[in-house]
């Protein structure tokens, strides 16, 4: 591991960025962010200034393991030069950062961000960035860093430290099990996950899709997370992992502020002449073709922006949405948030759809046979100029024309966003449209008592 010890300027607040760390106790990034809180609360050098924030950058970057996250933990020390050294200790006894991954840890003192970082995780969010860009960022801030094989890491270290959410955000409780579980079945009753959810929906959810019939609070692999409660405040979330009386003994559990549910990662809008692939985004377009539904259940279909750049769209199969865009004409006025998959010997480039918004249908007429004056059932053809005939009272007429109806269009204006179960880390749930929240500054934090515990 290298690790560069440039001495920072004194200050009293600590910012620790780490990404893709992977610990003895399985590969999570958030649970070496836990043990290093449980190290700094025990060793009373330190208090959290802002609860450990759990960054989701953007979901379409190629090389993530899973839902690329980046944990940053923000406390204040008068001490802080000593606990940097113990904590450097600790990831090294500890084995917290492990070789085969690439993980980074960066750590930047100062009583706030500097705005260039704060652009760099602006963009982290839904563009590519470059190892580059964060080494120069680090020497210019003073930031020092430990970083690891490709060193890739360093690059959600510090954009974790540059995202201050203040905009929108959503809270986690994540429970850890115990060393000696990981990898065993979690066992949950999911009748009490149920219960809780009826109890405290909205303010908690994505805990359990009724539709399917599936519990979406339990990961699925060998990690150390035993489960994670999302919701509106720290409160809520800690209350509800209370309700579910889980049976195991667990580690502990610790509550993260996160931009999970709230499409921080959509907020930028394209145009799609030099659309970049593996950025996201969101456009208000023309449907530019009629979509077809392919092998797989897929809708393609293709757009077009304000200034007549056309691109191919695609709405996924588990979405559940593909019903809807199956029913967009030519011309309608739609809203998407999206991101950009690289082109394929297969495919040409194309927007992954992950909302779709119907903003405006356009009226489609279509022609029918004229309506006999005398039965009032619809008339027959006679041929070419040959006019019309009724078939129940065989009355003609030779003058009647074709006639042009409006059709019915059978989609509604409004949001569509994916069933729970498709939904990605970043993903607003419909019913938070409207339930957004924002601080005036990270100050304004008290934290929760119950935010952290160990048992
Ligand atoms: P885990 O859940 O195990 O932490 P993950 O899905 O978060 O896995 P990582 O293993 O952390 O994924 O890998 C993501 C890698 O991509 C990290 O090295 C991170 O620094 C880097 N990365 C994240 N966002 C960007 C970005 N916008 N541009 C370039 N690299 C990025």
């Amino acid at each position: 591991m290298q690790v560069y010890t440039k001495t920072s300027a004194k200050s009293s607040v600590v910012h620790i960025g780490l990404d893709d760390t992977d610990s003895t106790r399985g590969k999570c990034t958030t649970h070496a962010a836990y043990r290093i809180t449980d190290y700094l609360l025990n060793h009373k050098f330190s208090e959290f200034v802002d609860y450990p924030l759990l960054i989701r950058l953007n979901p379409n970057i190629p090389w993530k393991t899973r839902g690329n996250g980046a944990v940053c933990l923000r406390f204040r020390t008068a001490y802080h030069e000593d606990v940097l050294d113990r904590l450097m200790d600790l990831v090294d006894h500890e084995r917290l950062v492990a070789s085969g991954a690439n993980p980074g840890i960066a750590v930047y003192c100062g009583e706030s961000i500097p705005p260039s970082i704060q652009s760099f995780a602006r963009k982290a969010l839904y563009d590519v960035v470059s190892r580059k860009m964060a080494e120069e960022l680090a020497k210019r801030h003073q930031i020092r860093f430990f970083i690891d094989g490709n060193g890739q890491g360093l690059v959600g270290s510090i954009a974790a430290i540059g995202t201050l959410l203040q905009e929108d955000h959503t809270f986690e409780a994540v429970a850890y099990r115990k060393q000696e579980k990981c990898g065993t079945l979690r066992k949950l009753d999911s009748a009490q996950v149920v219960q809780y959810d009826t109890e405290t929906f909205p303010y908690t959810f994505n805990n359990y899709d009724r539709s399917h019939h599936r519990v979406l609070i339990l990961p699925h692999g060998p990690d150390p997370v035993f489960c994670g409660i999302r919701g509106e405040s720290a409160e809520i979330v800690v209350s509800a992992l209370r309700k579910l009386q889980i049976s195991e003994k667990l580690e502990g559990h610790m509550v993260f502020r996160t931009n999970q549910g709230t499409n921080q990662h959509l907020q930028n809008e394209m145009g799609f002449a030099d659309i970049k692939c593996y950025t996201a985004g969101f456009s208000q377009c023309r449907v530019d073709s009629r979509p077809t539904v392919i092998e797989g259940g897929h809708a393609i279909f293709s757009v077009r922006d304000p200034v007549g750049a056309v691109v191919n769209a695609a709405v996924y199969e588990p979405t559940d949405l593909v019903n809807i865009a199956a029913k967009l004409e030519v011309g309608d006025v739609i809203k998407i948030g999206f991101g950009v998959r690289k082109p394929s010997s297969k495919h040409l480039r194309i927007l992954n759809v992950e909302y779709l918004q119907v903003l405006e249908t356009k009226e489609i007429f279509e022609t029918v046979n004229p309506i006999c004056l005398t039965c009032n059932k619809r008339m027959k053809s006679e041929g070419m100029n040959k006019g019309f005939r009724c078939h129940k009272c065989g009355s003609r007429n030779k003058d009647a024309k074709k006639i042009l109806i409006l059709k019915p269009r059978m989609i509604e204006t409004r949001l569509f966003v994916p069933t729970p179960r498709a939904h990605r880390h970043l993903t607003k749930p419909v019913h938070r449209y409207g339930m957004e929240k924002s601080l005036r500054s990270t100050s304004a934090i008290t934290l929760c008592p119950a935010w952290f515990s160990k048992t």
